[in-house]
């Protein structure tokens, strides 16, 4: 069994991390259980940059095989917005529930029909010899009015899957939202590639 470090501080994305990968068979720590690191200062201007930099820094730290995901929404209505600030859309610090607020407020003249997303994810996979692997995935939807349902975490109230269609990514269940979120997409292709 692969056991890894998740260079992430972010509860939710540990517990899909640790969900998916846990089925696939590998061991998932959190950063924290292994100690209290300084986060790095995540300046990348893409997904992948900024995974590599929390992996290498994990890594470095731990000794311990590293895997990281940097991801976020990407609004074709505006220009690709939040993209890689997508935790910090109404700025340092804002809640899900304050990027959600700004969210519908640059959409609030965007009808339906118009408000076409996608989430992607970006993992970074440094291993103990420090060989590094990387993979990619999206999940197509778009952005509703109202939020429904208590699931996921981030956008997922407003995120209309295209995969559940009327629904969002916060009210189908844990599972199906691995099947087909960006996350469980990039994961699941990161192990085949590592065979
Ligand atoms: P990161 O920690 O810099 O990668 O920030 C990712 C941000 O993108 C999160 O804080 C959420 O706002 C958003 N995000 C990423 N994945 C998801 C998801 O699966 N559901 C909802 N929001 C997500």
């Amino acid at each position: 069994m692969k056991k890894v470090v998740a260079a992430t501080n972010n509860a939710k994305k540990l517990e899909e991390m640790n969900r998916i990968l846990t089925q696939l068979g590998w061991e998932v720590v959190g950063l924290r259980s292994c100690g209290d690191f300084p986060e790095p200062v995540e300046d990348a201007d893409s997904f992948e940059g900024n995974a590599r930099i929390k992996a290498l820094a994990a890594h470095r730290n731990t000794g311990l095989a590293a895997i990281a995901d940097d991801s976020g929404l990407m609004v074709e209505a505006l220009g690709g917005a939040p993209g890689v600030y997508s935790s910090r859309y109404a700025g340092e610090g804002a809640t899900d529930a304050d990027n959600n607020a700004k969210l519908l407020r640059e959409l609030a003249d965007v009808p339906a029909g118009q408000r076409a997303a996608a989430y992607a994810c970006a993992i970074v996979f440094i291993d103990d010899d420090g060989s590094e692997h990387s993979a990619w995935g999206t999940c197509e939807g778009e952005i509703g009015f109202e939020p429904a349902g208590e699931g996921g975490f981030g956008y997922d109230p407003y995120f209309l899957s295209a995969d559940y269609p009327g629904q969002t990514l916060a009210q189908v269940d844990a599972r199906a939202k691995d099947a087909i979120s960006h996350r469980g997409k990039a994961l699941r292709s990161l192990v085949a590639k590592l065979g």
